[in-house]
């Protein structure tokens, strides 16, 4: 059988075979544990790494420490200039990094691919915000005084990413961090260390062709012992964490308690909207995409359909249809439409799902299963599901990462759709799919949907760099990539100067000697 290549990408991203020892990157924090890698695409081991110990972390925090007194005198253009650079690399290694992520991870090739790509956009990004990281100006109620506020670097951020998106989530928060004057240690998640050695080895080639202190990005491994020894850390001014919600309750906490800053980038409960007036065609595909894209586990998968009664059996339909099609296997194979889940706890999951769904009295539309046999030897791979159900079953409230689809009804008004809509306790994506005017205006409205993110005649799943990404609710507030997303990564100083050789007061306050 062939290996799609994959040898050949490892040797490329600096990844050592399994009989060589563990990979690092190349500024070396981890001398723990051995961690392996195992592939949900074909249950092989892929590679190994070490986890980081308290002490490796020590060093870490001194390396990171040390490079940020470099780092932040330069100017932010020269350091767009690193990005840049960083971009190219992307560039470089897009096929050998997509294969990996999609290996490790078992998102299909394309989507591994799509991710690289949303890395490659958020340094062209970053480039052209290293010229723009401006404040404002004020005018001063004192004559003779100046006022304005500049933003400056924050210090070391901490990142802590989930393995469904191994690579892009890091580099969102790295190449913003990285222009604002910021040094990152990174915690990938222990289930897709390989990516993050990767990543790692890319940007380590770059700053070492530049003479720059390889301390700008740092990698720890471990599970989350290892992200705690970040979420305490004073020395840390900002965590950014992405992952589930019950990891998100626990990181806000620990970093509150020491008043620090956290972005949470947390789970999801994303349903589309399907009106009578929308365009059927786009909503099946829309829908089975957000449904079935990285096998249902994305933040943004679409998880709830919400449709009025008056189209219901038609759409409902045409979805079962379409789900007739899809081909599930190897996801280096892009013949494959659906990959294998992460590993059996998630196959667990799913399962638990379909259970609880049929006895809470949902009704099964298209059947799920696990698949055994040739080419499903990890036990990974698993049946895209849909299921009828209503929208308070609790089974429903809950965000299920995996591809099992709620057919939901509705009648009468679309304000009925969008209370079903924001009737759970997560607040990612959402969508309508409509031909009309009011009622894509009224989805938008201020009492519209209360989503971070809210789409019209698009599915729920895929966002562009360009935008602020986040959610409202239990998906923890935070906002990441694109609009003033940066100034998260900064601390903002109002400065006022007298020009004048007198010193009044502000508010008239008299103070005479
Ligand atoms: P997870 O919460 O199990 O783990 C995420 C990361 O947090 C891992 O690196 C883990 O080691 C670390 N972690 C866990 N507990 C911790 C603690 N107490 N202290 C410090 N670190 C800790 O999530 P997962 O299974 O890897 O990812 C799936 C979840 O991530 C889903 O809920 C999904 O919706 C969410 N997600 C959200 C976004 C978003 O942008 N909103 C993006 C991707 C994934």
């Amino acid at each position: 059988a062939t290996n799609f290549g994959i040898k050949e990408a490892l040797n490329q991203l600096g990844i050592k075979a399994v009989n060589e020892g563990t990979s690092t990157g190349s500024n070396n924090f981890s001398n723990g544990d051995i961690i392996d890698s195992f592939s949900p695409v074909d249950g092989e081991l892929i590679a190994s790494v070490k986890s980081t110990t308290r002490e490796d972390y020590e060093m870490a925090m001194k390396t990171a420490t040390q490079a940020f007194k470099t780092w932040r005198l330069m100017p932010a253009p020269q350091r767009g200039e690193i990005v840049r650079q960083f971009g190219e690399k992307l560039r470089e290694n897009k096929e050998a990094l997509g294969k990996l992520v999609s290996y490790e991870m078992g998102k299909s090739y394309q989507e591994g691919l799509g991710e690289v790509q949303e890395m490659i956009d958020i340094c062209d990004f970053a480039v052209g915000l290293s010229r723009q990281l401006h404040g404002l100006t004020m005018h001063s109620e004192r004559p003779g005084h100046r006022m304005y506020e500049q933003y400056h670097p924050l210090g070391v951020v901490g990142i802590i990413s989930a393995f469904n998106f191994p690579v892009a989530v890091w580099s969102w928060n790295t190449a913003l961090a990285w222009i604002c004057g910021d040094v990152c240690i990174w915690k990938p998640s222990e289930k897709t260390p390989i990516c993050g050695v990767a990543c790692q080895n890319i940007i380590a080639e770059v700053l070492r062709e530049n003479n720059l202190p390889e301390g700008i990005s740092c990698l720890i491994n471990g599970d989350y012992k290892v992200g705690e020894f970040m979420t305490k850390d004073t020395r840390v001014p900002l965590i950014s964490a992405t992952g589930s919600t019950r990891m998100g309750k626990i990181v806000a906490k620990e970093v509150a308690g020491r008043l620090g800053k956290s972005l949470l980038e947390l789970g999801g409960n994303n349903a589309i909207i399907v009106t009578p007036d929308a365009d059927i065609k786009m909503t099946v595909i829309g829908a089975v995409f957000g449904a079935v894209g990285t096998a249902g586990q994305r933040c943004t998968s679409t998880r709830r359909l919400i449709i009025h009664e008056s189209i219901y059996d038609k759409v409902k339909n045409a979805v079962a249809d379409a789900y007739k099609q899809l081909r599930i296997g190897n996801p280096l194979d892009e013949t494959n439409h659906v990959g294998p889940l992460i590993d059996k706890d998630a196959v667990k999951m799913y399962e638990n799902a379909l259970e609880r769904v049929v006895e809470e009295g949902g009704k099964i539309v298209v059947d799920g299963g696990v698949l055994s046999g040739d080419g499903y030897e990890s036990g990974c791979y698993v049946k895209p599901a849909i299921a009828e159900a209503e929208n308070h079953f609790e089974i429903v409230q809950h965000e299920t990462f995996a591809p099992v689809l709620y057919l939901i009804k509705y009648s009468g008004d679309v304000e009925n759709a969008i209370e079903f809509q924001n009737g759970v306790a997560q607040g990612l994506s959402s969508a309508i799919m409509t031909n009309n005017l009011r009622e894509a205006e009224r989805f938008l409205s201020h009492a519209g949907s209360d989503c971070g993110i809210a789409n019209v005649n698009i599915g729920t799943s895929g966002a562009e760099i360009g935008g602020a990404f986040g959610g409202e609710k239990e998906t923890g507030g935070g906002r990441e990539s694109g609009s003033d997303a940066w100034k998260i990564y900064m601390r903002r100083q109002t400065n006022t100067i007298n020009y004048t050789t007198e010193l009044p007061l502000a508010q008239g306050i008299k103070f005479d000697l």
